[in-house]
């Protein structure tokens, strides 16, 4: 069986943990879900007839969590870029923090997974045609998702690790 490890990065509020608990446990909070330095679960797949499993991280991400960012991202076969649709600046940040911080930190052949999540509001502040095209040149898979309505999010995990087990 194949066994994947993905982690989870973004600006703090655009939904990491939320995505993490509808994907894994299929639940939703309205809350912001408190995570103390790092978690993570495991979630089962079958994708054409094979099973799969893949180990998901999760960090707070806050400054003060940062000694385990050597950790955290050592093995991961995929990174998952979140960002929030009704918040220009959590998208900014990935160019302007979170790229470098991968090109740090993470393996060099680790494929990416951009998530532009919150669909479900009607605040929308970052164009998703935009972003198709930007995550096309740099090679990531992209999907909009909602952890609140599950909208895109099983998709998205299933196309990430289709590419992984393609390599
Ligand atoms: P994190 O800091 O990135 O882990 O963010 P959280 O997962 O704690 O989510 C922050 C807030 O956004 C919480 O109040 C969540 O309920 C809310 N939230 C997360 N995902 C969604 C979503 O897809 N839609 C909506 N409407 N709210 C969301
Ligand atoms: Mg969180």
């Amino acid at each position: 069986d194949y066994l994947f490890k993905l982690v989870i990065i973004g600006n703090s509020g655009v939904g990491k943990s939320a995505l993490l608990l509808r994907f894994a446990d299929d639940t939703f909070s309205e809350n912001y879900i408190t995570t103390i330095g790092v978690d993570f679960r495991f979630k089962s797949l079958k994708v054409d007839n094979k099973g799969l499993k893949l180990q998901i991280w999760d960090t707070a991400g806050q400054e003060r969590f940062r000694t385990i960012t050597n950790a955290y991202y050592k093995g991961a076969d995929a990174i998952v870029i979140v960002y929030d649709t009704t918040c220009q600046q959590s998208f900014d940040d990935i160019e302007k923090f979170w790229l470098n911080e991968i090109e740090s930190y993470a393996e060099k052949n680790a494929e990416l997974l951009l998530l532009g999540n919150k669909s479900d509001l009607n605040a929308k502040q970052v164009q998703s045609e935009r972003v198709q095209e930007y995550a096309q040149k740099r090679n990531m898979v992209f999907f909009e998702t909602s952890a609140k309505t599950a909208d895109g999010v099983e998709e998205a995990f299933k196309k990430i690790a289709i590419k992984l087990m393609a390599k």
